[in-house]
């Protein structure tokens, strides 16, 4: 009789990870920066098929939306009061949460308010602050990166969109990244801040400096997109999309 065929070939690496495969998987995927150049034109890609859905009068929103936050309420109650109802607004709109897997902070309040709302969670967290901001493993992708940098990586890698809340020098250091990023037109992907209470106005004012003082284009003001209540970043996603 004939040989059996042989197999079929392995299914290519899947993006979204399990906390077992994770590390390994990451190192392949995201160990250089060509890579992430292909992964950030995907997210791209995918996100004009949403766009096209949606102009199609598709209601949900369907979107990984990545939220980087505080892993501190801050002083001001406003800031967690707009976490929570952001975080029913994103699971009332399908949206799924990519966000920095801790349990502490503000971080802990957009991911309980998503989950608690019948959302979906990718949390991303590295080995290293498994402890410190108390991994969310109930969720339902849960990856453990070897640092910050693929932490950050990841994140960027699987959204369509970022909101910024009120946070520390943590959440300074992602909206920035994703804003040099977009300076160097390795995205376009949205970037929407919500400003609880006129929180990030001395970062606006930081950016205006530097615009002013010649060391950035003024157009670099227009790569993200001030609002100032949830529902109103909500609104600037469909915009956006
Ligand atoms: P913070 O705004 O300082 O409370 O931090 C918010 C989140 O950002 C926390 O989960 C921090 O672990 C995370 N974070 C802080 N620094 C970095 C960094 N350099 N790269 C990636 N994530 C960071």
């Amino acid at each position: 009789p004939p040989p059996p065929p042989p197999p079929p070939p392995p299914p290519p690496p899947l993006f979204f990870f399990t906390h077992t495969t994770a590390s390994a998987m990451l190192r392949s995927l995201v160990g250089s920066e060509m890579c992430i150049r292909d992964r950030l034109s995907e997210g791209i890609n995918k996100a004009k098929v949403y766009r096209s859905l949606l102009n199609k009068d598709f209601n949900m929103l369907s979107l990984s939306i990545c939220v980087f936050c505080g892993s501190r309420y801050g002083s001001d109650n406003a800031y967690k009061k707009a976490t929570e109802k952001l975080g029913r607004l994103l699971a009332e709109e399908n949206c799924r949460l990519v966000y920095g897997a801790g349990n502490i902070g503000l971080m802990g309040t957009v991911a309980q308010n998503i989950q608690s709302n019948g959302g979906e969670i990718m949390g991303v967290i590295p080995e290293h602050l498994l402890q410190a901001e108390v991994g969310k493993t109930e969720i339902h992708n849960f990856i453990v990166t070897q640092n910050m940098h693929e932490r950050k990586k990841v994140m960027f890698m699987n959204c369509e969109a970022i909101i910024i809340i009120p946070g520390g020098v943590g959440t300074l250091d992602e909206f920035f990244e994703v804003l040099t990023w977009a300076q160097l037109k390795l995205h376009s992907k949205p970037i929407i801040i919500l400003n609880v209470n006129g929180f990030w106005d001395p970062v606006f004012k930081l950016i205006n400096h530097l615009i002013e003082n010649g060391f950035a284009d003024e157009s670099l003001s227009r790569l993200f997109k001030v609002v100032t209540s949830p529902e109103e970043a909500i609104g600037a996603l469909k915009v956006n999309d």
